[in-house]
């Protein structure tokens, strides 16, 4: 996923790249294409790269073990400078080219915040209701008659030591 800067004028200009992760090498969880929506803004010392990246990606669902699929999205910018100021250095997201630099390859960069875009928890839905402890049926598809049983392992603790109380 390449931009050829060398003949591009200064100014603002959009434009759409993709790549197959197969092409890639990327494994799971993504699946299809990478897609990137570029603003790509240059001036005389420097240039500005804005991308929207979105990616399809497969999960398995935290509290009900099914399988599902999810656009994971994501912006980051990338700063390349045409001169190297130290001060500006430890920024991550700063970068140096020179005035000769023919084109500037996001791939590295876009992989790598589409792993940071990866949800720590995965879950189908945010309502996801999960699988009974004791009988694991899937709530979201069935109810079970396990509601009496159905107690947190804590508050199971709670009440036995109040059982010892009292
Ligand atoms: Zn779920
Ligand atoms: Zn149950």
């Amino acid at each position: 996923m390449k931009i050829k800067i060398s003949n591009l004028p200064e100014g603002i200009h959009e434009l759409e790249l993709s790549k197959s992760v197969n092409e890639l090498n990327l494994e799971e969880p993504f699946k299809n294409k990478i897609n990137l929506d570029c603003k790509v803004d240059k001036s005389h010392h420097q240039i500005v790269v804005n991308c929207n990246l979105n990616i399809d990606a497969d999960f398995v669902c935290d509290r009900c073990n099914t399988n599902y699929s999810d656009v994971i999205k994501t912006n980051f910018k990338l700063v390349y400078l045409f001169e190297k100021k130290i001060s500006e250095a430890t920024d991550i997201n700063v970068k140096y080219i020179s005035k000769t630099t023919e084109e500037i390859d996001l791939t590295k960069d876009a992989i790598d915040f589409a792993y940071l875009a990866v949800p720590m928890k995965k879950l189908c839905n945010v309502n996801c209701k999960g699988l009974c402890p004791s009988c694991g049926t899937n709530l979201n598809i069935n109810e079970c008659n396990c509601e009496t049983e159905n107690i947190n392992p804590v508050w199971e603790k709670l009440l036995s030591l109040k059982d010892k109380l009292n």
